[in-house]
């Protein structure tokens, strides 16, 4: 079959094989090409591993540090009818770049929230790693069924208390509006904490503590948004920025327990993935960010963003905001970065979109998550989705 897109709203239903591959291998070639990361840890456990931040700290970790991975997502394998999901693409093509520079990655497929997961990778890391070094939690959900209590919570993205009125973007047809988005009721904010907050993550670590899997010193990082004030009434300051919030308390709780650099929370930069298309106005706060950093010379991807995580940033020596959170939003919300952008917010409209911000740069990042849009690739060849690309 020929493989296009078919976007749905903010999520595109198909995904192409061979883009994807490519996707994986410009990433791959992207961090290879910058040489050794000095001090990655060489056993590493990427939850989260097949798509946006996951995927580039699986790639940084092997390609970059030479490291052997174990990775969990919750992907769609394909039929002889439709394609897979984008991640699936994603993992096998990982596993083929892994393989063939000699380094172990292991993929597991199903719900990282169950204890089934859980008991799954322990096992696969005692057989195939011994131990890991670092637990990498990338995880963006939008349900997570309770492993103990059996009770399923939904995130809901709102503002907090009282109505706000926001810009927003609606990217297929470039219009810009405004629309009045209702407050999240406690129980809404409560289920979002529960599904990205931190008591997964907390589980995780517990689980492969008792599993004997961690390796003495070990470290994990959770990944974090905190972005601009254009954003807070529905990011950082509403249902999200609470369950973000909880993801610094889990950190602690993680320290008290196996030591002062244990976790870590790391803010990373405003990045166009599957799970930020879906939050109102942080496409639109996102295709001004990306004009204005394009413009002055400090763009940068997911690949990019965790490449100088763990080759600048996380060798240290360690400069945390109070908090205890490590900073690689610093570009992003940067003063001459978040001044321009914010000079453009109050004049943003559907007429002055493409003058002050870059919708063609998002729409194309938001294919190319899905493998359409990569130069080298042959879109008008058959395709079957089954058939998982060669190593390229
Ligand atoms: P993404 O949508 O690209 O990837 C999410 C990953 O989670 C995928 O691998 C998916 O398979 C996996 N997943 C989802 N549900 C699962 C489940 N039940 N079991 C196993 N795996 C599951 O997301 P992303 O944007 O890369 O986000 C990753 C982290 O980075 C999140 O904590 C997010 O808040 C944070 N972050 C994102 C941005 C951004 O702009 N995208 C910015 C800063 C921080």
């Amino acid at each position: 079959m020929i493989i296009e897109p078919r976007i749905r709203g903010f999520i595109c239903t198909t995904a192409h094989p061979e883009g994807c591959a490519m996707n994986v291998r410009q990433q791959v070639g992207y961090v290879a090409g910058k040489g050794e990361v000095p001090g990655m840890a060489k056993r590493v456990l990427v939850l989260g591993c097949s798509a946006g931040y996951g995927l580039a700290s699986r790639i940084v970790a092997t390609f970059g540090g030479g490291a052997d991975t174990v990775g969990v997502s919750f992907e769609k394998s394909p039929s002889e009818t439709k394609t897979a999901s984008a991640g699936w693409y994603n993992n096998r093509a990982f596993e083929a770049q892994a393989a063939r520079a000699g380094r172990k990655a292991v993929t597991l497929d199903g719900d990282a929230f169950s204890d089934e997961m859980k008991a799954e990778t322990i096992k696969a890391i005692a057989e195939h790693l011994g131990q890991v070094d670092l637990v990498i939690y990338s995880m963006a959900a939008p349900v997570r069924t309770h492993p103990k209590t059996g009770e399923t919570f939904r995130s809901a993205i709102k503002p907090l208390g009282a109505p706000v009125t926001v810009k927003t973007l609606n990217t297929d047809k470039g219009e810009v509006f405004e629309t009045e988005l209702q407050p999240a009721t406690p129980e809404e904010t409560a289920g979002t904490v529960a599904v990205m907050g931190g008591e997964d993550w907390e589980m995780w670590i517990a689980a492969l503590s008792a599993g004997g899997v961690l390796a003495p010193g070990f470290k994990t990082l959770s990944y974090t948004y905190i972005g601009s004030e254009l954003t807070w009434p529905i990011y950082w300051k509403a249902t999200l920025g609470k369950a973000k919030e909880d993801l610094d308390r889990a950190a602690a709780a993680i320290r008290a327990e196996h030591g002062a650099g244990a976790a870590r929370v790391v803010s990373l930069k405003a990045v166009v993935t599957q799970a930020s298309s879906a939050i109102p106005v942080v496409p639109l706060y996102g295709v001004v960010l990306f004009k204005v950093m394009k413009e002055m010379g400090l763009h940068e991807g997911c690949i990019e963003q965790i490449d100088r995580l763990f080759r600048t940033v996380l060798p240290g020596p360690e400069a945390l905001d109070d908090a205890g959170r490590l900073r690689l939003d610093d570009w992003e919300l940067s003063e001459p970065v978040q001044a321009e952008v914010k000079r453009r917010w109050a004049q943003i409209s559907t007429q002055t979109l493409p003058e002050l911000a870059d919708l063609a740069g998002f729409r194309s990042d938001f294919l190319k998550i899905f493998g359409f849009g990569l130069a080298g690739v042959d879109y008008a060849a058959e395709q079957d989705p089954q058939v998982v690309p060669a190593v390229g």
